[in-house]
Formats: C-alpha cells, sequence, structure tokens
C-alpha cells in the first residue's frame, strides 16, 4: 500500500506542483503554517531522516541545494525562511516519507 506522498508523487493524488524532475517534487503544503509553505518530497521512498544511508548523501544535498534554489525563485532567499524535518512521533511527524518543509514569506514563530 503505498503512502500518501508516493501516491503523490504518482500523480494518484493532486497536488499544487511548483517544481519537479526526476528525482523531487515540491507541493504546496496541503494546511500551510507559514505565508509559503512548500514540501520538498523525493520521489524514492524513505520513511525519514532516521532511515537515511550513506548512499542517500547526494540525494540529501540534492535537496538542501534545490530548497536554496527554491526558496530564490519564490522570492523569500533574502527576507528569510526556515528549512525543518520532522522525524518521529514525538516531533509531529504524520507522513511517513522523508519530506523538507520550507516555509517562508514572513515572520516565522520561534521554534
Ligand atoms: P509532517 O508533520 O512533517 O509529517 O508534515 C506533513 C505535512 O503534510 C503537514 O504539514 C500537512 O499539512 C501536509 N499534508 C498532509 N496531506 C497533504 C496533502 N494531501 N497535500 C499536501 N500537503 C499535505
Ligand atoms: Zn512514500
Amino acid at each position: 500500500m503505498p503512502c500518501l506522498f508516493c501516491k503523490i508523487v504518482a500523480k494518484e493524488l493532486s497536488s499544487t506542483i511548483v517544481y519537479e524532475d526526476d528525482k523531487f517534487l515540491a507541493i504546496k503544503d496541503i494546511f500551510p503554517k507559514a505565508p509559503l509553505h512548500l514540501l520538498l518530497i523525493p520521489k524514492k521512498h524513505i520513511i525519514s531522516v532516521n532511515y537515511l544511508e550513506p548512499a542517500d548523501k547526494d540525494l540529501v544535498g540534492d535537496l538542501i541545494l534545490l530548497a536554496k534554489l527554491i526558496a530564490k525563485e519564490q522570492g523569500t532567499a533574502e527576507s528569510g525562511y526556515r528549512l525543518s524535518f520532522n522525524i518521529g512521533k514525538d516531533s509531529g511527524q504524520t507522513i511517513d516519507h522523508l519530506h523538507l518543509h520550507l516555509m517562508g514569506k514572513g515572520q516565522l514563530p520561534l521554534s
């Protein structure tokens, strides 16, 4: 049974896509917690940071570089933005498919 983000990656569920390439999808968060709230999702199913392997190091590096690029494209690079991973139950991770939150375009609550 594929997870929610695997279904979004496969276009079996709709989402608002702001970027796509062969390795990543960036979508708008359906319940935004900031004026700009995107989710950067590797197409490969990895449950969380806890499940990353050394072989994923390029994927993770590319993910951060993509976040920087999208932040610039979305006009939040200069004013500031936040990148965050939730990892596991206590963090509030609700979807067990690695994703990087990109929040910006306004003052963000301290965390
Ligand atoms: P996390 O708590 O890190 O697992 O974050 C999951 C995020 O996915 C939350 O911010 C949700 O608002 C968001 N979300 C849940 N379902 C969808 C969906 N169908 N499309 C876009 N974002 C979603
Ligand atoms: Zn998945």
